[in-house]
């Protein structure tokens, strides 16, 4: 099973992967995360991404591409994984294509989990992260629906994009993806 998580900020990429990640004894990573690690722990890395994250943008493709060979190193050791939020622009999906097909382990699935935008708005705000601001939350939507979104249609046309209503609650959105996986041949 490799699947990447696509959904907008607020979605719930990172619950729903958790608890498919028990079930299934699967690799993960969120690219997020990475950059939150990184900028804590100040590293050379850290410090190239805290003014984007800072201001609700993405970080530079070049600096993402620059560490997601290391990361995806490890998730292929696995049997399958999850990668929640990357790719977020299409030079990463295509990017992250070339390294997979490099050693035989296509994607399976791309779950998009889709929410209005009043509902994301009102669970970041809920969760009072650093980067969850009333300001930076507008951003963080706006960057989504210009860079991120594009990837549904790229993954439409490659037969890979599967979409649930991730508005619903927590239990109820992991039976649909775990139903969902279920049906898909190819996961
Ligand atoms: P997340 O926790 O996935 O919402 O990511 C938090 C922040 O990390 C984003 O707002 C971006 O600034 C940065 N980030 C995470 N993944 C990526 C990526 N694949 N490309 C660019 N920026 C990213």
């Amino acid at each position: 099973m490799r699947l990447v998580f696509l959904g907008a900020p607020g979605s719930g990429k990172g619950t729903q992967a958790a608890l498919l990640v028990k079930d299934f004894d699967l690799g993960y990573v969120s690219t997020g995360d990475v950059f939150r690690q990184a900028i804590s722990d100040k590293t050379a890395l850290g410090q190239q991404a805290k003014e984007y994250l800072d201001a609700g943008l993405l970080v530079p493709d070049e600096v993402v591409l620059g560490m997601i060979d290391q990361v995806l190193d490890s998730l292929l050791a696995k049997k399958g994984f999850i990668l929640d939020g990357f790719p977020r622009t299409i030079l990463q999906a295509e990017k992250l294509e070339a390294i997979l097909a490099a050693k035989n382990q296509p994607l399976g699935s791309v779950i998009s989990l889709d929410v209005p935008e009043d509902v994301l708005t009102q669970r970041m705000l809920h969760r009072k992260r650093a980067d969850d601001t009333e300001e930076t939350i507008k951003i963080r939507l706006a960057t989504f629906h210009k860079q991120t979104e594009p990837l549904k249609a790229f993954y439409q046309k490659k037969g890979l994009l599967r979409s649930i209503d991730a508005s619903k609650p927590v239990e109820e959105v992991f039976r649909t993806l775990v139903a969902i996986l279920g049906q898909t041949a190819r996961v």
